[in-house]
């Protein structure tokens, strides 16, 4: 899939759209989800173009793919989620039901989240 640059998190990288951000560094940016579907939901993202965390996860440098795992620990320590839990999500493609096309992942917690997924 080619990466659409009008995204929603293209634009909000390009400033276009603001965020609610928990923390950014030259590689990453976490910020809250704009519908939150817990208590604590937020959305951590590459700057970088990559459509999905098989793309990400492909091509993306040694660099940008320590920044996004180490941007993890960082926006669950800020939310205070590390002693309770919580539940990373990378929606993929159709049939993961990823909407953005825009590789992120969603840390979601706050409460019992529930199912991994619906039978
Ligand atoms: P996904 O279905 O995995 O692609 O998730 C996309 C997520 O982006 C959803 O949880 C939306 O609520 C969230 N979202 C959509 N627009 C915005 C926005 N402008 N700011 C923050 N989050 C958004």
């Amino acid at each position: 899939m080619a990466y659409d640059d009008n995204n929603i998190f293209a634009r909000i990288l390009r400033g276009e759209i603001p965020n609610k951000t928990i923390f950014e560094d030259e590689h990453v940016l976490a910020f809250h989800d704009a519908f939150p579907k817990a208590p604590v939901h937020a959305l951590i993202i590459p700057k970088g173009k990559f459509t999905d965390i098989n793309d990400f996860n492909a091509n993306a440098t040694d660099a940008e793919i320590l920044a996004l795992s180490r941007a993890i620990p960082k926006v669950v320590t800020e939310l205070k989620l590390a002693n309770d839990g919580f539940r990373t999500i990378a929606n993929t493609g159709t049939h993961g039901g990823q909407e953005v096309p825009h590789f992120h992942i969603h840390i979601i917690g706050g409460k019992v989240v529930g199912p991994m997924v619906q039978e």
